[in-house]
């Protein structure tokens, strides 16, 4: 570590993740909802329990296309000795035929998704049948319930079918949808702003300079707050410059529910977001025991939650997914985060700092876990990598062999 990164961290107020994570959640903004129609709520986290409005099925239905029989008439029937049932008639869709009633020895047709007729009890699949005139070979028997969807055996009418703090899926939807909600209660989608901050950067669109770097940052963490369920908006690149802040963090708050800046959340002279933050509202945290990321700040302004995230878009994305996420998470109502993980073993031993939760991008191969070591401000090996191991603030390291969770990009 270098005589400046010292001096630094004298003056960074250090905390351990689990209290940065702590008083995050702390500052959530309380979960809005809204209302959305069924074709829209996949992807969204739902805010109310859904029941249904009725038994599902809401009648004893066929599984198959085939005949509608007493079951204890199949009794022992085979290719060589097929029981020989009387067809009484045809079941329609979508209509209850009470004409059609099946007594000894009588079958009737019946399509996939047909109500079984009175006296039915069971269904066999037309494969094993043969029509002889008025007469159906039945070729193997059936017992009791087979081939049947009896009522009420998906749901129950005003049983709960969804908790709260789920995020639907499109099946979801289409549970929702059978069970009559047509409006589902979701979580609001969170507004976030996104702010970059540095002298150096410049737009995407640009060609940089001498000393000069494309912002990175902004449109990887709009990506991700999008897949992750909110609304990002983006507020441009401000120069290192007080009033460029003050400017930009007044013009963000009123329209977002949280503001993440990245750049700038360091001690340096040039590093205003602690200071503007300080100005309008109060820094919390300033120093998280984590790597990378440790110049993070967790501010407050205006009742909102204000992040200041390191510069580097690796550093970004560990505080992003370590210590925002949780926010998110509790402004959304999610029962549990949304990453996806993996667990794989570990292929060669990780050392790592006592006293820091470091993050470590990995490649996952073959149930291996990879480590990538390289220089923290290289961008491609977050492109090489899958994703990211944590090891806890305890260790000195992971060993060849451990067996790690990794958090797939
Ligand atoms: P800072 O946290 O402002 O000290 O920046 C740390 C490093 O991250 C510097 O090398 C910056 O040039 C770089 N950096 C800061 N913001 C961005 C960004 N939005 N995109 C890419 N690199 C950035
Ligand atoms: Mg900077």
């Amino acid at each position: 570590m270098s005589a400046g990164l010292l001096i630094m961290s004298r003056f960074l107020h250090v905390v351990e993740v689990a209290d940065a994570v702590r008083a995050a959640v702390k500052i959530a903004p309380v979960r809005a909802t809204e209302k959305v129609t069924v074709d829209q709520s996949a992807g969204r986290v739902l805010a109310a329990p859904v029941t249904s409005d009725t038994d599902i099925p809401g009648f004893d239905r066929s599984v198959v296309d085939g005949y509608a029989v007493r079951s204890s008439d199949t009794n022992g029937a085979g290719n060589a000795s097929p029981a020989m049932l009387q067809s009484v008639g045809r079941i329609a869709m979508g209509t209850r035929d009470s004409k059609i009633i099946l007594r000894a020895s009588d079958c009737a047709y019946i399509p996939t998704g047909g109500v079984l007729p009175e006296g039915a009890d069971a269904a066999v699949m037309v494969e094993y049948t043969e029509e002889a005139g008025d007469t159906i070979l039945i070729k193997k028997p059936v017992s009791p319930g087979e081939n049947v969807l009896l009522r009420d055996e998906d749901f129950k009418k005003d049983e709960i079918v969804f908790l709260p703090g789920r995020r639907l899926t499109p099946q979801d939807a289409g549970v929702l949808a059978a069970c009559g909600c047509a409006m589902v209660t979701v979580a609001k989608k969170p507004v976030v702003g996104i702010i970059s901050t540095g002298n150096e950067l410049v737009p995407v669109t640009a060609r940089p300079g001498p000393g000069q770097v494309r912002d990175a940052n902004a449109p990887m963490l709009a990506a991700w707050l999008r897949e992750y369920g909110c609304i990002p908006r983006l507020y441009g690149i401000v120069k290192d410059e007080r009033e460029a802040f003050e400017d930009v963090i007044a013009r963000a708050l009123p329209e977002c529910d949280v503001v993440l800046l990245s750049g700038g959340s360091s001690k340096d002279d040039r590093d205003m977001t602690a200071g503007v933050i300080a100005g309008r509202g109060d820094v919390l945290i300033h120093g998280i025991a984590i790597a990378p990321g440790k110049p993070t700040i967790i501010g407050m302004v205006d009742k909102k939650p204000v992040f200041g995230l390191p510069g580097h878009p690796a550093s970004a994305f560990v505080v992003l997914i370590a210590i925002v996420r949780p926010l998110l998470d509790t402004m959304l109502g999610l029962e549990k985060p949304l990453l996806r993980t993996v667990k794989a073993t570990l292929r060669e031993n990780i050392p790592s700092q006592r006293g820091r939760e470091e993050y470590v991008r990995v490649r996952v191969e073959h149930g291996f876990a990879i480590p990538l070591f390289g220089k923290s401000g290289l961008l491609n090996t977050l492109v090489k990598s899958d994703g990211l191991i944590c090891i806890p603030a305890g260790y000195e390291g992971l060993e060849k062999g451990s067996k790690v969770e990794v958090i797939l990009w």
